[in-house]
């Protein structure tokens, strides 16, 4: 195996999960594992996870079927957009649909009578993200249609919240208020609404009252906070440790630039280390001379471009030989520094943590 991989603690996974559910008890919990489970490899999250969570949630029907193919038999709720040529895979795979227009909602329908099968399906309202669904305003017909969809299983309604990690709730309360005005069209209309759910992670720390019948949490899941100003009401910890090890050793003088660009060179002379991981694997260049590692417990700055497999960084005068041990993410690196090193949120490292990286599950 590659000297670099990430080591994943199943274990603290499933603690993030039970302290989740105690703060939304007696909501269910779908467990969001899309983009492989933010990085941490779905194969090992998602089979594990399974028998925690009530449902699991992806974004891509592909990622759906991949599931299937994993050997998971919990609902999977698909929650992206969907073309109505995508429609088989869901019969054929028993992938829940989110109807998030009336032409997708009557096409499932037709499909479903034409085959004689069930299809599954949560309809997505719209209060206020301007991504997918039908806008509350617009939600009678919609709900009306649905009710009458004699060959689908309306399983479920849904909406997703735009600013729910914001310190500032109006639009959050806002959201949830269209969405309760849309859920009381059912006693309107005289049909018992299906399972009602609005909360990402940030609705969950955030907005105890809109936590109904089920919660979907990602982020949080995986141990990390969805913004750096979130109320930190439900204790959770990171999984990841990303490591690697020095493969070359050397002292590097002045006058000898370091890296594609030249973008740094020593001022004297000290010793410079190069670690085989790089953007490709999901390191970014734009964090190029802001990234730091932990090599033997001490922190060190990365120097230099970072290259497609490899990267540089500074040990000083330090003793750092080949094999030694470089923690790149975890032991006092987390997310949310590589986040503020390449200028984006804690969500785009974890998630962009290639495939080629091995992944390693341990429990503790
Ligand atoms: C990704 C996603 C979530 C999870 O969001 P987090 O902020 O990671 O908790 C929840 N619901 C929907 C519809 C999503 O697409």
């Amino acid at each position: 195996m590659r000297p670099t991989y990430l080591e994943v603690n199943l274990t603290q996974l499933q603690r993030n999960l039970e302290a989740i559910r105690a703060h939304v008890a007696p909501a269910k919990v779908l467990a969001v594992v899309k983009a492989n489970a933010y990085g941490h490899g779905v194969d090992g999250v998602a089979p594990f996870l399974e028998p925690f969570a009530d449902y699991l949630g992806v974004a891509l029907v592909e990622e759906g079927i991949h599931l299937r193919e994993l050997g998971i038999t919990k609902p999977i709720l698909v929650m992206g957009g969907t073309l109505a040529d995508q429609l088989p895979a869901f019969l054929e795979h028993d992938l829940t649909l989110t109807a998030s227009s009336l032409d997708l909602l009557l096409a499932a329908d037709r499909l479903a009578e034409s085959t004689g099968k069930c299809l599954r399906a949560h309809l997505k309202i719209d209060t206020g993200m301007e991504r997918v669904g039908v806008r509350d305003t617009e939600a009678e017909p919609f709900i009306e249609k649905s009710i009458a969809c004699s060959h689908l299983s309306v399983e479920g309604i849904y909406t997703h919240l735009a600013n729910s990690e914001m310190p500032d709730l109006v639009h959050a309360r806002l959201q949830l208020e269209r969405f309760q005005g849309v859920l009381a069209l059912y006693d309107k209309l005289g049909a018992p609404p299906p399972i009602c759910h609005l909360c990402n992670s940030g609705g969950i720390l955030q907005l105890p009252e809109g936590h109904l019948d089920m919660v979907r949490p990602g982020i949080m899941l995986y141990g990390y906070y969805p913004g750096g100003d979130v109320q930190r009401t439900v204790e959770i910890q990171p999984a990841l440790t990303w490591r690697s090890q020095v493969v070359y050793s050397k002292i590097t003088p002045p006058g000898r630039p370091v890296s594609y660009g030249s973008l740094w060179q020593a001022e004297a002379p000290t010793r410079i280390v190069t670690v085989p991981c790089g953007y490709a694997d999901g390191y970014f260049r734009r964090m190029t001379n802001q990234a730091r590692v932990v090599i033997r417990g001490k922190s060190y700055p990365q120097v230099g471009r970072i290259c497609m497999d490899q990267f540089m960084v500074d040990v000083g005068a330090d003793e750092v030989q080949v094999g030694d041990e470089v923690i790149l993410l975890g032991q006092g690196i987390s997310a949310d520094d590589l986040a503020l090193w390449a200028g984006t949120n804690n969500y785009e490292p974890l998630t962009n943590i290639s495939a080629r990286v091995p992944r390693v599950y341990v429990s503790g």
